[in-house]
């Protein structure tokens, strides 16, 4: 057991760390009050490869391990998760190209999303469910030169100006997988919604009206996709968690500083038993789901099979994450619900882990599904 980081994953989260402060910080009014996302940030994150960090630099990534990519999505977390959703996303569809796609088609896409020139989105979410992919209504027909797709995706981060989509369809009754460019005929989005937490994602449905795709657009063959479906919530989920931890880190630095300037009775907050009550909770919670989340991410690099472990650090992670900001928020007093400061935002953004890539209820079907009996 080796609990240090390499000295390459060192620098590497150095030099994302100080990338977030610099870059990030001027955003987070683009991103959480206007509800907007800054597109000018894309080619900063281009040139430092954070669009590709555990590919193989034959398709434009920068060959680097998952745990490297957890490093990033921490330190991105701690100042703007909502850029860290962003990354992640790219990530996910990157990673349906790499193991699902052709050479010719890996060699299309992944540099371009890379280099972002293009932005991907991933849908299986609909407007009736969101928690059992089986009763997706998204249907695909094939006819003699491809495949038609009639449906409709909920939530769709980074839809409304997304170049490709990798969507999840039935094809004759059981689950498949499509990659769709989104200036097909028929393909359209809703508005952008308008939400609690991981404000700026630009989160959308989408309509795919009689669809037309080619028939190499089917992605690993007809059929069989739960599988890779659950595949790529594993990364989906990995890459959660490292912003938790990241949001988690925030807190508890936002807490220290607050406390240490706020008086009562002559003296700093932080002096009272209370608050030290609270603020060692925290800091043992976020190392708990620290080490949770980076173990989980040295686990994918083995190449293992990871969906109990996953499911039992987003579980863990994601509800620890919502803990650990609330009682940040209550060390700032009635301060923490003003947006005058940082933690009324991380409290936000800490919810809505709880529902993404699966809620905390399906994570909790998963793990019991393979516990040993
Ligand atoms: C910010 C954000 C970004 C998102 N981005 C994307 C995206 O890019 N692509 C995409 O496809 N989706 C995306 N989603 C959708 C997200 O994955 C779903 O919202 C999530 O899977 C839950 O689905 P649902 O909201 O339909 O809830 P439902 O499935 O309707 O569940 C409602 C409640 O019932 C519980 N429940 C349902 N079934 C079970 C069960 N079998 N056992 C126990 N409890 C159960 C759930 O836990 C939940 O509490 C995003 C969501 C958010 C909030």
């Amino acid at each position: 057991m080796d609990f240090n980081l390499t000295e390459q994953q060192q620098m590497f989260k150095n030099s994302v760390k100080k990338f977030a402060e610099q870059e990030l910080t001027p955003l987070v009014d683009t991103m959480d009050k206007q509800n907007n996302f800054p597109h000018e940030i894309r080619p900063k994150l281009a040139a430092m490869n954070l669009y590709g960090i555990p590919f193989d630099p034959k398709y434009g990534g920068a060959g680097a391990d998952h745990a490297s990519l957890a490093l990033a999505l921490e330190e991105f977390a701690k100042i703007l998760a909502a850029m860290a959703i962003h990354l992640q996303l790219q990530h996910v569809v990157n990673d349906r190209f790499n193991k699902l796609a052709t050479e010719a088609q890996k060699k299309q896409w992944m540099p371009a999303i890379c280099e972002a020139k293009k932005v991907g989105c991933f849908g299986f979410t609909e407007p009736d469910t969101g928690s059992n992919p089986k009763m997706i209504k998204t249907v695909a027909k094939e006819v003699k030169d491809g495949y038609i797709i009639n449906g409709a995706k909920r939530f769709i981060t980074n839809a409304p100006w997304a170049d490709v989509m990798c969507v999840f369809a039935k094809l004759e009754g059981d689950i498949s997988l499509f990659f769709v460019e989104t200036n097909r005929k028929g393909f359209s989005t809703g508005p952008k919604m308008d939400k609690l937490g991981l404000r700026g994602t630009d989160l959308s449905d989408v309509f795919f009206e009689d669809v037309h795709v080619p028939k190499d657009h089917l992605m690993g063959g007809k059929g069989g996709k739960f599988d890779a479906l659950k595949d790529a919530m594993t990364i989906g989920k990995l890459c959660l968690s490292a912003q938790c931890v990241g949001l988690m880190q925030a807190s508890l630095e936002e807490a220290i500083k607050y406390s240490m300037h706020r008086m009562h009775f002559d003296e700093p907050i932080f002096n009272l038993q209370a608050i030290h009550w609270l603020l060692a909770e925290m800091a043992s919670r976020l190392e708990a789901a620290r080490w949770l989340t980076y173990r989980a991410a040295f686990l994918k690099d083995q190449g293992q099979d990871t969906i109990k472990d996953m499911a039992i650090t987003k579980l863990f992670v994601t509800s620890t994450a919502v803990d650990v900001c609330r009682w940040g928020m209550q060390v700032h007093g009635a301060y923490g619900i003003s947006k005058e400061y940082k933690i009324e935002r991380l409290f936000r953004d800490a919810k809505m882990y709880e529902l993404l890539e699966g809620t905390s209820e399906i994570q909790r079907e998963l793990i019991v599904k393979r516990l040993p009996r």
